[in-house]
This record gives structure tokens, C-alpha cells and sequence, in this order.
């Protein structure tokens, strides 16, 4: 069975930064127009943690002003000097990596250990996207020889990016990194949770670029980001988090002008088992593609919904759940704990019901983790559900969290059927050993990325995002800095 270590048991003794979180805008720390400011909690006590700075519509006026200046000096900078900069960023990251290790786990309740694999992470990427930035360019367009036509790739100049709470430094370094590399400055609005280590980074980065590329401002609620969506000259905008608030930001910058919005969205991703696939392995898929020891499921990536073949269900589902009770829920900061809280009170609330639902409608909630046994921390075990109908609330939404829903099919059509049956479509994962099979599902599966006899892993390069309601564009690849320029046709006439 899973347990739970207590608050207490943290391991080593660390002291949360107690000083008020100010904004980040034109190199400065600096307090919102407003004075405001609003606290964080604790995910792992329930404790108010930080104070943090409550920015609001003026404060965007000021980021974009100071933005707008250091784009103007960045765009005439040469690649290999943003590229230097996106490497020296790499550098700082691993001179202060248990720094912000702690703050993201600390602000986050994921566990030190997979923060601290983000932060390897970062830098690793880092380095990825400074090597591809020097791979974008334009095209000479051989459309006759009196004239000479080739395509620029030109910045946007101030780029809004929003993102949400699972991976703050990943988030406000390797999600920064393309905008700045295609020759942009950035206003960055970390999630309300989770703005400790985006504060810090930008802090620790300011000196290596113009005053203002890199301004970040936090908010506690939707009109911060909101304010930024509808600025009328920012004029690109990229945002991960749920599909109701990226629709929500599709419609608000189209209402605000003409823009470039891209979305990385939420995923209900099937993991299908067929009967030739090695069960062993596809269980061990099924458990880390949950993403549970690195962020308690909370990953756009899960692969909460399982699809197996009927004739190997049984030995898959027992293969499973003995992945699942090694699973140790503890204080974040606990090395032998590998599971930490949830985000908030409000969205283990939200875990709760819909865990209910599925119940109320006929599913069976057939294995949980035990805990917490006591404390005020936000922790949620793992369940399994099984006997989980295609039409039930369960199969069909997202519910970033450890809930795991298996689902039987008798045949690979079926499996398509349901598979291809939601509005979301961000990843997928199949489990076989036939060429044919793989590569056919690989093909029919509407979903922006495929694993085959693998889950999770994230390879840097190719290009992650969704399809249907899961998102449009694509990040982590060369795309992903593209995307952040505007594509400019030139004919000069030689005679
Ligand atoms: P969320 O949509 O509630 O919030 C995301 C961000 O949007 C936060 O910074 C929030 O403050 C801001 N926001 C809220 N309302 C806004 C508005 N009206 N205008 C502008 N900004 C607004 O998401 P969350 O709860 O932080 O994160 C969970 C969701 O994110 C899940 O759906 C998950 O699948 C998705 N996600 C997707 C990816 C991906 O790469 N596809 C990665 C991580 C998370």
C-alpha cells in the first residue's frame, strides 16, 4: 500500500524565503502599481507561504513599454549572440540549481528530487534550443532571374506568455528561451501558485540581456492575464494551461486585434494495450506515464486513460497495481517520499468529485493508495478505476490528477473508436509488438505526438503540442522558435 510521510519528516532543514516577491520589470524589482499583493500556500502544509506582488493592467503597460525598448536593441542582435545568452542562461541555472530546485518544490509541492530534474532538464534544453535557434532561416525563392526573392524571419517584438503550475522554472526558462532567441523580449506570467522560481531566474538572468527583455509579473487571478491577452501591441501570445481558459484567450485576443495566439492545452491521452503487447512493460508505461512521482499527476501528458485488450486485462491490471503500491506519498522535501500534494485545497476538491462521479455512474474504484493519515497538507493517493465506460464523465475529461481509468475493448477498431472519440487530442500511447499494428495506430490515432512502446519521455527536438481542443502550434522543437517570428517576402529586380 502507499503511504504518507508527515510534514515534519522533511529530511533536511530548509527556511522558505520570507521576503515579499516583487515583479520583475525593466531589470527591476519593483511593487505592483496597485501595492498590492496576495499570498501563496503551502501545498505540502497548507501553511500561507509566500507574498508576492498582485500586478494588474498598469503593470502590463510598464512591462511593454520596457519590453519594447529592449526589443528594440535585441532584434539587431546576431543568433550567435542570443544563443550565447540562452547557454550563459544554462550556466546560472546550474550555478543556482538547488536554489530553484527548492523554491519550485517548495511553491509547487512536487518532490525535490523531480525538481531537481527539471532543473537538468532546463539546461539540457537550454543548450538544445541555442543549437537549433542557429538552424532558422529564411528562403531564396528561385522564381526567375530578373529578380532576386528571398523570405526574412523578423521578431513580433513584445511576446505574452502564460503558463501553468506543474513546471515553474521549466516553464519560465525552456518555454522563454525560443521568444528571446527569435529576437523578442518576453512579458512572462508564471501561474498565480507557482511564481517563485520565475521571479528568481529573471533576477538571475537580468544582466546578460537589454533592461526588459525579460520582465515577469505575477497575479492572483484572471484579470492579469487577461490584461496581457488584450494588450492591442502585443501582438503574439502563447499560453499553457486548460482548454476552457485558452479558448477563452483565443477569443479575447481576437477581440483586442489581429494575433498570433498558440495553445498548449490539456490532454486525456489513451495508452491502448494490445494482445501481443509485453504486459510487463505496457504496466510499467501505464504507471510512469501518470507522470505520479514528478507531479502527482498533474501533467497534460498523463496517460489517465488506459485502453486494454480484454484477453490480457486481468494479468495488466495485477501487473499495474503492483507498480502502484511501491508509490510513497510524503513532504515534497522527504528523499524517500516519491509523491508530494496536489496544487491547492480547491483542486484535490475538484479530484474528490470527480472521483465521486465516476463512482455514481458505475465505475469501481478498484485499488487507492492510503493517506494522508494526518496534516494539512493537499495530498491525494493514486487510485485505479476500472469497469470505465467511453460515455462515462471520467473517460471523456481531464482530470490532472493520480486517477488512473481502464477501459476493455475487444477489438483494434474499437480501441481507434474510443481513442479518437474526445475533443482532446494531445498524446497517445500504444503497446504492441506487430510493425503493422504500430505504425497503423500510429497513423489513425488523432493526437499531435504518438509514443510506441514507450510513454512520457519528452525528446528534445521533436515537436510537442495537440491536435483538436489539445492545442495549436508546436513547442520544443525548431517550430517552436519559428513561431515566435513573422515571415517577410523580398523581390528586388536586378534588371
Ligand atoms: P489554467 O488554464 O487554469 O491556468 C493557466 C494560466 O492561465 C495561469 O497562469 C492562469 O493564471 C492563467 N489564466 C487564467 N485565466 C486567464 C484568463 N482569462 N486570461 C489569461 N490568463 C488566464 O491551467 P492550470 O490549472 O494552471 O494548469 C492545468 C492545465 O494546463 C491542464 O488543463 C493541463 O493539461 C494544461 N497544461 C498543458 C500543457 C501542454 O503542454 N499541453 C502543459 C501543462 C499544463
Amino acid at each position: 500500500m502507499s503511504t504518507v510521510t508527515q510534514a515534519e519528516d522533511r529530511g533536511d532543514a530548509w527556511e522558505p524565503p520570507s521576503d515579499r516577491w516583487l515583479l520583475r520589470i525593466d531589470g527591476r524589482s519593483v511593487a505592483s502599481r496597485s501595492g498590492d499583493y496576495y499570498r501563496t500556500f503551502d501545498p505540502a502544509t497548507g501553511a500561507e507561504a509566500a507574498t508576492v506582488a498582485d500586478a494588474g493592467a498598469g503593470d502590463v503597460g510598464a512591462a511593454f513599454e520596457s519590453g519594447d525598448r529592449a526589443a528594440h536593441e535585441w532584434r539587431s542582435s546576431s543568433l550567435e549572440e542570443r544563443a550565447e545568452v540562452i547557454r550563459e542562461w544554462a550556466g546560472r541555472i546550474e550555478q543556482h540549481g538547488e536554489e530553484l530546485a527548492r523554491l519550485d518544490s517548495y511553491d509547487s509541492g512536487n518532490p525535490l528530487s523531480a525538481m531537481r530534474a527539471d532543473v537538468r532538464l532546463a539546461t539540457r534544453m537550454l543548450h538544445v534550443q541555442a543549437g537549433l535557434a542557429l538552424g532558422m532561416r529564411g528562403e531564396v525563392i528561385a522564381n526567375g532571374s530578373r529578380s532576386l526573392h528571398y523570405t526574412l524571419r523578423q521578431p513580433f517584438g513584445v511576446v505574452g506568455r502564460i503558463v501553468a503550475y506543474n513546471h515553474p522554472l521549466l516553464y519560465a526558462t525552456t518555454r522563454v528561451a525560443p521568444a528571446i532567441l527569435a529576437g523578442n523580449a518576453v512579458i512572462l506570467k508564471p501561474a498565480p501558485q507557482t511564481p517563485l522560481t520565475s521571479l528568481r531566474f529573471a533576477e538571475l538572468v537580468d544582466d546578460l540581456t537589454p533592461r526588459g527583455l525579460f520582465n515577469v509579473l505575477t497575479g492572483r487571478g484572471a484579470e492579469l492575464g487577461q490584461s496581457l491577452v488584450e494588450h492591442r501591441q502585443i501582438r503574439r501570445l502563447s499560453f499553457i494551461g486548460s482548454v476552457v481558459v485558452g479558448r477563452k484567450i483565443q477569443a479575447a485576443a481576437a477581440a483586442s486585434g489581429v494575433k498570433t495566439v498558440t495553445l498548449e492545452l490539456g490532454g486525456k491521452n489513451p495508452l491502448i494495450v494490445l494482445p501481443d503487447a509485453d504486459i510487463g512493460a505496457a504496466a510499467d508505461a501505464a504507471f510512469r506515464g501518470m507522470n505520479l512521482t514528478s507531479v502527482q499527476g498533474q501533467s497534460c501528458g498523463s496517460t489517465s486513460r488506459i485502453l486494454v485488450h480484454g484477453s490480457v486485462a486481468h494479468d495488466f491490471r495485477e501487473a499495474l497495481v503492483r507498480r502502484l503500491e511501491s508509490v510513497r506519498l510524503g513532504h515534497p522535501f522527504d528523499p524517500s517520499a516519491d509523491m508530494g500534494p496536489l496544487i491547492s485545497h480547491e483542486h484535490r476538491e475538484s479530484v474528490r468529485r470527480a472521483l465521486a462521479t465516476a463512482q455514481a455512474e458505475g465505475a469501481v474504484m478498484s485499488w487507492q493508495g492510503t493517506g494522508p493519515v494526518k496534516g494539512e497538507g493537499y495530498f491525494e493517493p493514486p487510485a485505479l478505476l476500472e469497469s470505465v465506460r467511453p460515455d462515462m464523465a471520467i473517460a471523456r475529461t481531464e482530470i490532472f490528477g493520480p486517477v488512473l481509468s481502464m477501459t476493455t475493448f475487444s477489438t483494434e477498431a474499437e480501441a481507434l473508436q474510443i481513442a479518437n472519440g474526445l475533443d482532446y487530442a494531445l498524446a497517445a500511447s500504444v503497446w504492441t509488438e506487430d510493425l503493422r499494428t504500430a505504425h497503423r495506430l500510429a497513423r489513425d490515432i488523432e493526437a499531435g505526438y504518438v509514443w510506441v512502446n514507450d510513454v512520457a519521455e519528452h525528446y528534445p527536438g521533436l515537436p510537442f503540442g495537440g491536435w483538436k481542443d489539445s492545442g495549436v502550434g508546436r513547442e520544443e522543437s525548431a517550430d517552436e522558435i519559428i513561431s515566435y517570428t513573422q515571415e517577410k517576402a523580398v523581390s528586388v529586380r536586378l534588371e
